[in-house]
Parts: structure tokens; sequence; C-alpha cells
């Protein structure tokens, strides 16, 4: 059945980018020595060739940035500035907008709770529901990075998102109410790759008088974002999910709430002026990056995001489409196999639609046992558990996880075919 599929496919074999670690050339040998196939991209993307040539070409000036007059100093600090810039196109950002490097996502988003948190504080909202903007609105389906910051505000609500329309319009309706000053949520799901109407929210959010941020872990890698033009008001992402090392992530955004916002470490850099009894804090992204930054991992991320920028959309797309379906197909011809999913109206919104993921269980097996059999005998990595998104798992019937294979721009039909073939003989010959 699946070798039919993959004749009648018209995607190339070719994958859309070289990533390193892999053999582009070698061939997919059962029981012999075989090309590692690699479906865990959502879990961080291998870095892409010519990051990594980047990287060789940077290394030689590492030099501590700001700071120095030396050569090599000038060139660290001229590289780290220009990674802001090309980071800013890549998002387009508005001319006011703020590109901070972080460490993460999850560091980005702390940060700009800390700066919610720091705004609700002067505001005089830290204790009791107040009749004024000063919630936080996420949904049941975020990542923890982008739940717990929120989870230790003092006012806040959750949004079940079981399918598109009701998700929007329980969003509207909480915004209605008047109380609410930023709406919290994910580009796409990490757990599903269903991708959630961003530009919608955050008009909605805008029409109620809040602000939106995205987490874009999961949609940077895979779809072009314009915040100019979509009007979002903070998105965070992170390098290792966009082809790049780890150890660097961005947050960009509206100035003001960060250049008021409780500095996100103290320290050297994040200052104009220091005395033994007060601080004046900078503003911009130096409020928030005190210390020495990451010079190689904004280096590095800044070139995956020209990389990436440089894609014909539609082949990017469509790449990860047909892998996406014909992983799908293939899954839905054995009995056993469930794919999980949570809206069943994404076609009925255009920006919606799926990035290269697909969840799946198998009835009878432990997720766990199950990846590992892959990994074992199949040479096939896929993440199992509950992909830090349980409050998701555990309203999808999941509380104990499940499976998820995710694609990229380096992924290749043979990576599916091989996981079908995995999936197929497990249940064909057991454990
Ligand atoms: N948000 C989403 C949607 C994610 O998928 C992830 C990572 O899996 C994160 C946030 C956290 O990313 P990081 O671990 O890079 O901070």
């Amino acid at each position: 059945m699946s070798y039919a599929l993959l004749e009648k496919t018209s995607l190339s074999k070719s994958p859309l980018l070289p990533v390193v670690g892999q053999d582009l050339n070698a061939p997919l040998i059962h029981g012999g020595q075989v090309r590692y196939a690699n479906l865990d991209y959502a879990a961080s993307a291998p870095a892409l060739e010519d990051v990594a040539a980047h990287l060789n070409e940077v290394l030689p000036y590492y030099a501590s940035v700001h700071r120095g007059a030396g050569f090599a100093s000038q060139v660290s600090t001229s590289v780290y500035e220009n990674a802001r810039k090309i980071v800013a196109n890549f998002v387009g950002a508005r001319p006011d907008d703020t590109v901070i490097f972080t460490r993460h996502t999850t560091d980005s988003l702390n940060l700009l709770a800390g700066c919610v948190q720091s705004i609700l504080t002067q505001k005089g909202f830290t204790e009791g529901r107040s009749n004024v903007h000063g919630e936080v609105l996420y949904l049941d389906i975020e990542h923890h990075a982008n739940l717990l910051p929120w989870q230790a505000l003092p006012h806040r609500s959750v949004v079940a998102a079981d399918s598109i329309a009701a998700t929007l319009a329980r969003v509207e309706t909480q915004l209605r109410a008047g109380n609410v000053l930023l709406l919290a949520v994910t580009g796409a799901s990490n757990v599903t790759g269903e991708v959630l109407p961003v530009n919608e929210l955050a008009a909605l959010a805008h029409r109620y008088g809040a602000r939106i941020v995205v987490d874009a872990a999961q949609l940077a890698p895979h779809r072009r974002i314009d915040l100019s033009a979509s009007g979002i008001d903070y998105l965070a992402f992170s390098g290792h999910k966009l082809y790049a090392p780890f150890g660097a992530g961005v947050l960009v955004g509206r100035s003001d709430w960060l250049d008021t916002g409780k500095p996100h470490l103290a320290g050297g850099g994040a200052v104009t002026e220091v005395r033994l009894e007060s601080t004046r804090w900078s503003d911009g992204p130096a409020r928030h990056e005190a210390g020495s930054p990451n010079v190689l991992g904004a280096a590095t991320l800044a070139k995956a995001a020209a990389t990436l920028a440089a894609l014909d959309a539609q082949d990017w797309h469509s790449h990860e489409q047909q892998l996406r379906e014909y992983l799908v197909a293939g899954f839905a011809a054995i009995e056993g196999v469930n794919v999980h999913s949570l809206f069943s109206d994404s076609a009925d919104y255009p920006e919606c639609g799926s990035i290269g993921v697909v969840n799946f269980s198998i009835t009878g097996y432990d997720a766990g046992l199950v990846a590992a059999y892959l990994s074992a005998e199949h040479g096939v990595g896929v993440r199992d558990g509950k992909f830090c998104a349980h409050p998701l798992l555990n309203r999808l019937g999941l509380p104990s996880g499940s499976l998820r294979a995710s694609f990229g721009v380096g992924s290749r039909l043979e990576d599916a075919q091989r996981l079908i073939e995995g999936v197929s003989a497990l249940l064909r010959d057991g454990l």
C-alpha cells in the first residue's frame, strides 16, 4: 500500500534544504546501515548547512560585544546588531518594535510576563479582580511555556480551544467583558501542528483594547509572519526549532511595555548609570539583555531566518503538506493507528491548516515503548509523551501521552515511508 502511495506522490525525493547530519545521498537500507529518519523537527530541528557554515565564519571573530574597541569586538558587535535587523525583517517588525535576544521561547514569554507584572503593579492591579484591563487570556492548548508564566499572574482566564469557530467566539466573549490586557496564543499547536487564526485573533484583541502575544515556537519555522500586516503585538520563538543551534531565542514587539517592564536580568549592559544605591535602566533591547550575550546564537538564528525568508512560500508549504498528507494516508490504512487533531473546521479558515506534524497513538501500545521500538528497530526518531501540554493531552483523553512525527525542510518522503513501515511491522509482529 505505502509503496503505491510513494510512487503516486509528486513530491521530489530531495529535501527542500540541506541540513547538517544527514547524508542526503545515502540510500535507505533496511537491516543494514541506514540513514537516520529524523521525524522530530518540532522538538529541535537539525541545523541548516548554511547555518553551520555561517557559524564557522563568525567563530574566529568571537569577542565580547558593545564593550571593546578591538577589531574582533567590533566585528562581533556588528554581527550581533545585524542579526537583530535580520530578525526584525524576518517577522515584518514595525519601526518602533524592539527585538530582544533571549535564551529561547520560554525565556521570551517569561520576559514579557515580567513586563506585564510590572505594568499591573504600576496600575495597582495586584489583588482581586478589576473591571479595567488587567487580565491575561490564554487557550487550554498552550505549551507550558505559554501557560505557566501567565498562570503566575493575578488575573487570568482560560478558553477551551476545541474548534476554531468556538475558540474565536469564546475569546470574543471574554474580550467583550472589557478586562483583558493581553491575549496569549500559540501560532501552531506543538501537539497536533494545527495553525491558529492569529491574524483574526489579533484583530479581535485590538477591537476590545487588548494586545496579543503569539508563541511562534512552532509557527515561525513553517510559515511567514508579518507583524506590520497582522498587528500581532508580541512574538516569541526559538533558534533551535528554526534550524539553528540551541541557546538563542527572540522576543519582538511593541517597545512601550518592554521599556517600562522590570529588566529581565539585573547586571552589566542593561543600565545607563549605576550608583551604589540606585540604578538607571536602559531602554530598548539592552534593558533585558544584561550579561555577555550569545552572539553565535543570535548570528545563527538570524542566518536561518534569512534562509527561510528566501524560500518560495508555495514550495515550503507544499513540501511539508505533502509529507503530512502522505503519512496521514499511510496511517489511515493501518488498523489500530489513531491520528489526533483539535479542529474539524480548519478548512473554513484559509490562514489555518497544519504545519508538518502528525500526532498519533497505537491502540494497546504504550507511546514510550513504541517510540523506543521505532528508534531501535527502524532508525526512526519520533517524540512521545505529553509534549509539555498536559491540559491538552488530558482533554484529548490521552493522559499518558501519545506520539508525534514532525517534518521540516530537510525531510524526505522516505522518512515518512520508514515510519509507516515501522508501525505496520509493529502491528503485524508485535514488540
Ligand atoms: N512553545 C511551543 C509551541 C513549543 O513547541 C515549545 C517547545 O517545544 C516552546 C514553546 C518552548 O520552546 P523552548 O524550549 O525553545 O523555550
